[in-house]
Formats: C-alpha cells, structure tokens, sequence
C-alpha cells in the first residue's frame, strides 16, 4: 500500500504512523523526522532546516523534494509506504506525482483535530520532548502556515477519491483501529467508499 497521513500538526500524525508501519509492515516516511535527523547530525542541511523550523515555516520544495525522492527510491520503499508530513504544498504534490508515476497513491488519511486541542498537545509535547520547533509562536505560526499551504491539499486528494477522513481525538489505540477499518475498508471497497 502506499499511503499518506495529513493533519495539522499536533493531530497526533506521527503516533498514528508509527501504528500504521508497524500494522502493515511498511516503512513510514516522516519528512520532519528527516529533517531533524539532519538537525542532529549537523549537516548544512540540518543547519538550514533549523532555522526554518523554529521558526514555524517550511523548508523550500526543492530541499524537501528531493530527500523525499531519495528516500522513495529505496529497497524498503519498494513494497509500498506511509508518507507522513509530505505533501504539504501543492508544489510537492506535484513533485510527488511525478515520482511515483503510474503506481500513485492508494489512500490519503486525515486526520481530523480541534485547534484548541492540537495547540493543548503541542504545548505538552514541547514540554516532555523539548523540541525547540515547538514555542508558542512557533505553534501558531506553524497551524497557520497548515491552513494556508497544506490544509487546501485536502480538496485536492478528495477530488481524486482518495481522501479517508479519520476522527484524531480520543486515546491513541480508539483512533489507531479507526485507522486500521478504513484501511481495511479501503482494500476491500475501494477509495471511494470508506467515508
Ligand atoms: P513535522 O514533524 O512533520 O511536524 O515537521 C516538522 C517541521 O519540519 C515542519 O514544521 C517544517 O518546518 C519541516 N517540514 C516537515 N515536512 C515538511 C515538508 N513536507 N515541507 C516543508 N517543510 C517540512
């Protein structure tokens, strides 16, 4: 399967994928987790990617496309993959298109979040995690820039069919087997029919 999580961020996107890789036994690929990989190791990458991170915004399409082609292009991507975090402009979903060729997505999940509660969540994960992207205006930058470049990409993934809306409030194993019998539902029915 080759698949895709949305949601704005704090919806819990990166748990839930983790559940998804692990249930289905395909690689989840986080362009976040890249980036901070890059991040951690120093590289000028990382150092670039720093700056625009704590600041709320994106890293520039090229940059982000390219890692993602990279990536794809691996062993373990071969059998199908959870993206996680990319697309996120209508740039990459183009970009993404062309990588993948006639074997394009097969489902595109959203997760679906209160922005009350999704700034309540990212304001205890900066706690607990200490992640410097994660001050209080870089909260709200970031759930602005989502609404204004990622948010449209909804319609855009809907209109093909693929989008599976999934309710992201409540405990993390509720929202995982919701996940799961779309999915499961997706496989049997088709794209279309899951809602
Ligand atoms: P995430 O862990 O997915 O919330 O990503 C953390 C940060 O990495 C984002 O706020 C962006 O600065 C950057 N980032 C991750 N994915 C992308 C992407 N597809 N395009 C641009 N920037 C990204």
């Amino acid at each position: 399967m080759r698949l895709l999580i949305m949601g704005p961020p704090g919806a819990g996107k990166g748990t839930q994928a983790k559940a998804i890789s692990a249930n289905y036994e395909i690689p989840a690929i986080s362009t976040g987790d890249m980036f901070r990989a890059n991040v951690a190791q120093g590289t000028p990458l990382g150092l670039e990617a720093k700056r625009i991170m704590d600041e709320g915004g994106y890293v520039g399409d090229d940059i982000t496309n390219g890692i993602v082609a990279d990536r794809l292009a691996e062993a373990d991507a071969q059998q199908g993959f959870l993206l996680d975090g990319y697309p996120r402009t209508t740039a990459q979903v183009a970009a993404l298109d062309e990588m993948l060729g006639e074997h394009s997505l097969d489902g595109v999940i959203a997760l679906q979040a209160d922005t009350d509660e999704v700034v309540r969540r990212l304001r205890l994960r900066a706690e607990q995690e200490g992640r410097s992207d994660d001050t209080e205006d870089a909260i709200r930058v970031r759930q602005q820039v989502y609404a204004d470049q990622t948010q449209p990409l909804l319609d855009v993934y809907r209109e093909r069919g693929l989008l599976i809306e999934v309710d992201g409030l409540g405990e993390i194993d509720a929202v995982s087997t919701r996940i799961f019998e779309a999915l499961t539902s997706l496989a049997d029915n088709g794209p279309e029919r899951v809602h």
